[in-house]
């Protein structure tokens, strides 16, 4: 099949196999590049391996540290006439690169919300691996099912309080115009924290810990994005900050849960960058274009691989680790730099659709979705004829 993207919206509805096999394999170059330095994971669960932060957290723990990682995702296999999502394309990648490496990898397909997957992951721990000492909480999704009552959460994307109208960058028409976002309702609220905030966070750790597979001084975080004034709207203040809000909450609750084993948890703040989760995200796109452009004109631009590099080998595993005002591990205190945020206030206040290219970094924006999903790869044929399947 020949595979070219399909985009609807925020979304690309398909992927390539061999664009999806670079991108993993530029993300591991770079690890193998940089080297880490002094100890770090050796048996790690990473929940969300398949793309974004989880992926990278994987490839980290995996090419830098030489870990052992056992990962679950939620994503799709390809049929004979469809393509499988980049996700699974990204996993075969990874194990097959492990595969060669001699590094141990398995994968679980399926709901990381479920008590199902959570007793499968506990056997595989018991069979392959004794106990883990690295947790990565990475899951992102805009739904989840209570594993004991059934019901179905569904996360939403909105401000508190009142309805925010702001300027945005319109991806499908590639023009400047404004949003209007209507406000959450209590019940909208109280669903997105059910979705994306600790609780599963919670129930994970208290599984693992329950079946005996924590290791000793065991680490585990989670990942969020804490940003200033220009995403507060939608971000920090809106639904998803409340869920985010919750995170520190779990954090406490593990903290006093796995005391006994002198565990560690965390809440990472990081770079807001291009992943499928964020691209979903009302203002990411003209706030990360306009990002891009500043950072990168710094020198200090990092994506997904070079923020969970640092945070490994700068934060999570160092000497001394750096924290923000609120407790969490600081992985984008570049980004929140306040010359850096006056900067990007100032193309999103002047930026117009004329003046897109010029202000903001959106071709940047742009090549980085389209790699998300294994396209706009030099060297990458993509009009050949290839298959969508791929097994790991
Ligand atoms: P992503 O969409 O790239 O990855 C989500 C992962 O979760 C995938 O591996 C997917 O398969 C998995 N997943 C989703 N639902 C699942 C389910 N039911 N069962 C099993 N696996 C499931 O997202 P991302 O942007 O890398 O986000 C990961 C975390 O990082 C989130 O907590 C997010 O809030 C945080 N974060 C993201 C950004 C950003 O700019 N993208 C910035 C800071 C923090």
């Amino acid at each position: 099949m020949v595979i070219q993207p399909k985009i609807r919206g925020f979304i690309c509805t398909n992927a390539h196999p061999v664009g999806c096999a670079v991108n993993v394999q530029k993300q591991i170059d770079y690890v193998k590049q940089q080297g880490v330095q002094g100890q770090g994971p050796k048996n790690v669960l990473v929940l969300g391996c398949s793309t974004g932060y989880g992926l990278a957290s994987r490839i980290v723990a995996g090419f830098g540290y030489g870990a052992k990682t056992l990962g679950v995702c939620f994503e799709k296999e390809a049929s004979e006439s469809k393509t499988a999502s980049a996700g699974w394309y990204n996993t075969a990648a990874f194990h097959n690169q492990a595969k060669q490496a001699g590094v141990y990898a398995k994968t679980l397909n399926g709901d990381a919300f479920s008590n199902q997957m959570k007793q499968d992951v506990i056997d595989i721990i018991k069979a392959d691996l004794g106990k883990i000492d690295l947790v990565v909480y990475s899951l992102a999704s805009p739904r989840r099912t209570d594993p004991n009552t059934g019901e179905v959460y569904s996360s939403t994307l909105k401000p508190i309080g009142s309805n925010v109208t702001t300027k945005n960058l319109n991806t499908s028409k590639r023009v400047i115009d404004e949003i209007t976002v209507e406000a959450a309702n209590e019940d909208e609220i109280a669903n997105t924290v059910k979705v994306m905030g600790g609780e599963d966070w919670e129930l994970w750790i208290k599984a693992l810990k329950e079946a005996d597979v924590l290791a000793e001084n065991f680490i585990t975080t989670s990942y969020t994005y804490i940003g200033k004034e220009l995403t507060w709207p939608i971000y920090g203040h809106a639904t998803i900050g409340k869920a985010k809000e919750d995170l520190d909450r779990a954090t406490q609750v593990i903290r006093n849960m796995t005391a006994d084993l002198n565990g560690e948890a965390f809440v990472s703040s990081l770079n807001a960058v291009v992943t499928q989760a964020s691209s979903a995200i009302p203002i990411m796109p003209l706030y990360i274009s306009a990002l891009f452009k500043v950072m990168k004109g710094d020198g200090t631009y990092e994506g997904t691989i070079e923020q969970i590099h640092g945070l490994f080998t700068d934060n999570l595993y160092a000497e001394q680790r750096r924290f923000d005002e609120g407790g969490h591990l600081f992985q984008n205190y570049k980004e929140l730099e306040d010359s850096v945020q006056q900067r990007v206030q100032k193309v999103w206040d002047t930026v117009q659709t004329e003046t897109i290219d010029e202000m903001t970094d959106y071709v940047g924006y742009h090549n980085e979705f389209l790699h998300l999903f294994g396209f706009g790869f030099d060297g990458v044929d993509y009009d050949a004829d290839v298959s969508p399947l791929a097994d790991w």
